[in-house]
């Protein structure tokens, strides 16, 4: 069954739309994030209240998915997924998606045009938009760092401390969807429980999301943030594209980071099959080792890109420029 059709708006009351990780793991997983970034890295986002609002903002999107607007919820609602499997029934591939958000849509679209009516109720129309959604509240960050290198310099007070605010609320926002980018079952058809052909018989619990989200690790001892942070290396700034270049690698990157966490779909189901994710006893803890290494790999791609982001950024010139007016502006005439 397909999530998402381009044509139909999402009916609030179905569970269309399964949620990542629980608010403990988007928290952990951001707070954890925090620890790798260089001491060069602006220090504020270090202050008690700066960690806990990243931490707060990292279960943000999941509570728009709580409304009952339709606008918000048809919005919001495929930020959070890319099903792998269904983009060769629309003739794409990850490798070639376009890197702009409108343009897949516009290239999905002429897919339904040219496709025949089973053909559309065959997966054909299936979207997610988790890459174009980091990619975007990567660009949102890089903007708040390029404004705030400025106000930095010429601002006053309140608008540094707005302009470090702003920071603060797209590195929350941003830290939610590369969490849910290393949620296994967010990269998949087989989103909850394992749906169409199934020579080996994985489960098709309309549980198994909820479990592995959250009630798995709850029952099997909670999350170890200590022996998780053991795992991160350093933040390091994204590797540049084949060719050399900065430019359209965050969204090249992300589609990467996808897939591989795509590759761990199936074993999460072997594990269930093999009863090593129940939770009850030594067997049944078999799966943490799975689980607790997605969030880390998670924590491990957003720092890079909090970092990224704030290095790349370039001063706000054209704000820089107003400000300059403004100084100018209110000395005393000579
Ligand atoms: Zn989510």
């Amino acid at each position: 069954m397909t999530r998402l059709f381009l044509s139909a708006l999402v009916l609030p009351l179905l569970p269309l739309f399964m949620m990542a990780w629980d608010y403990e793991g988007h928290r952990v997983l951001s707070q954890i994030g925090l620890t790798v970034l260089p001491t060069n890295f602006p220090a504020f986002v270090h202050a008690p209240m700066a960690r806990e609002r990243i931490a707060f903002l990292g279960g943000e999107p999941d509570r728009w998915r709580n409304t009952a607007d339709t606008a918000l919820r048809h919005v919001n609602g495929p930020d959070h997924f890319l099903d792998l499997e269904d983009l060769a029934p629309l003739g794409l591939k990850p490798e070639t998606l376009p890197p702009l958000r409108y343009d897949y849509v516009a290239e999905v679209a002429r897919h339904h045009a040219k496709a025949s009516p089973e053909k559309k109720e065959d997966g054909a129309g299936a979207v997610g938009f988790l890459p174009w959604s980091i990619t975007e509240w990567h660009a949102r960050l890089k903007s708040s760092f390029g404004s705030l290198k400025v106000y930095e310099e010429l601002g006053t007070e309140e608008e540094v401390a707005n302009a470090r605010q702003n920071v603060l609320y797209a590195m929350g926002v941003l830290g939610h969807f590369v969490g849910d980018a290393s949620q296994p079952l967010h990269t998949t058809r087989h989103f909850n429980g394992w749906v169409g052909a199934n020579p080996k018989s994985y489960t098709t619990s309309k549980k198994f999301h909820a479990w592995i989200d959250g009630g798995y690790m709850r029952k099997s001892g909670g999350l170890d943030s200590e022996r998780m942070k053991k795992q991160l290396r350093a933040a390091r700034a994204l590797p540049l594209d084949a060719v050399g270049r900065k430019e359209g690698r965050v969204f090249t990157e992300s589609v990467r980071f996808l897939v591989e966490q795509w590759q761990q779909v199936e074993p999460l189901y072997r594990l269930e099959k093999e009863g090593k994710l129940t939770g009850e006893g030594e067997e049944g803890r078999g799966g943490r080792v799975l689980v607790e290494g997605q969030m880390v790999r998670g924590s491990q791609f957003l720092a890079d890109l909090w970092l990224t982001a704030w290095m790349e950024a370039p001063p706000d010139n054209f704000l820089k420029a107003r400000l300059v007016e403004r100084k100018a502006g209110s000395k005393p005439a000579e």
